[in-house]
């Protein structure tokens, strides 16, 4: 993955929370404090604004800036989570590839995309079960790193992890939350999807539509 690349899922990503609005606002308005929008609005509008800095820099240390900028401009709960998962995808590559400055294969951008999601994992102690978005990204890091691994073109890879964000997201549905505000609500949380793992569905798509474009 290189990172105009990475910049361009940055744009598009930007561009598809605003669409996103009215879904991502009011889910964390039903079962959370109301900003969930307003800050993946402000951090992804952040990381846009970073494209001309960014652009000339291998992909590692474009992912550690942007990591660190999501920290300063999302803030809250998700702000440290999200720069957890962009920081852990930039140590990937210092640790296990110190030679290889451009995440260039599938299986290798899946195995970044594992760590980052590791990462957060680690942060926020938190895994699959709890109504957070890491119901929608642990089975998309699966699901990429096992079609990936099979060799499928990233067509069948794209399609795949789509099917396995939209699943993910709709199995928080129906589940209490254990982490985060909504933890709060007991089972006043069971009927509404977590809008963490809304704005994740809403960018893994995205990405994916982009990847199948350009592809
Ligand atoms: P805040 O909770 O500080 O208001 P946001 O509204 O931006 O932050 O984000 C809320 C989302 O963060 C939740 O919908 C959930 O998906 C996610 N979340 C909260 N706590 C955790 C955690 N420990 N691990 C993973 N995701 C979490
Ligand atoms: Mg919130």
């Amino acid at each position: 993955m290189k990172t105009s690349f990475i910049l361009s899922a940055a744009l598009a990503i930007h561009a598809a929370i605003v669409a996103h609005e009215p879904d991502i606002e009011s889910l964390d308005r039903a079962i959370g404090d109301g900003d969930h929008y307003s800050n993946m609005k402000r951090g992804s509008e952040a990381i846009a604004g970073m494209y001309n800095e960014l652009l000339p820099l291998p992909p590692d240390e474009a992912l550690q800036k942007i990591g660190t900028k999501l920290l300063s401009t999302i803030g809250g709960a998700s702000g440290a989570l999200f720069a957890s998962f962009f920081m852990g995808m930039a140590r990937y590559d210092k640790e296990h590839h110190p030679k290889i400055t451009d995440l260039n294969t599938n299986l290798e951008t899946a195995a970044a995309f594992a760590y980052g999601v590791q990462s957060m994992m680690m942060r926020g102690k938190a895994n699959v079960g709890e109504k957070t978005m890491l119901d929608v990204l642990v089975p998309v890091s699966t699901t990429f790193t096992t079609t990936a691994a099979q060799g499928k073109p990233i067509a069948d890879i794209c399609n795949a992890v789509k099917s396995a964000a939209d699943k993910g997201l709709e199995y928080t549905r129906d589940l209490v939350a254990t982490k985060g505000r909504a933890a709060g609500l007991g089972e006043r949380a069971i009927g509404h999807l977590d809008p963490g793992a809304k704005s994740c569905q809403v960018m893994i798509s995205t990405v994916c539509d982009l990847l199948l474009k350009t592809k």
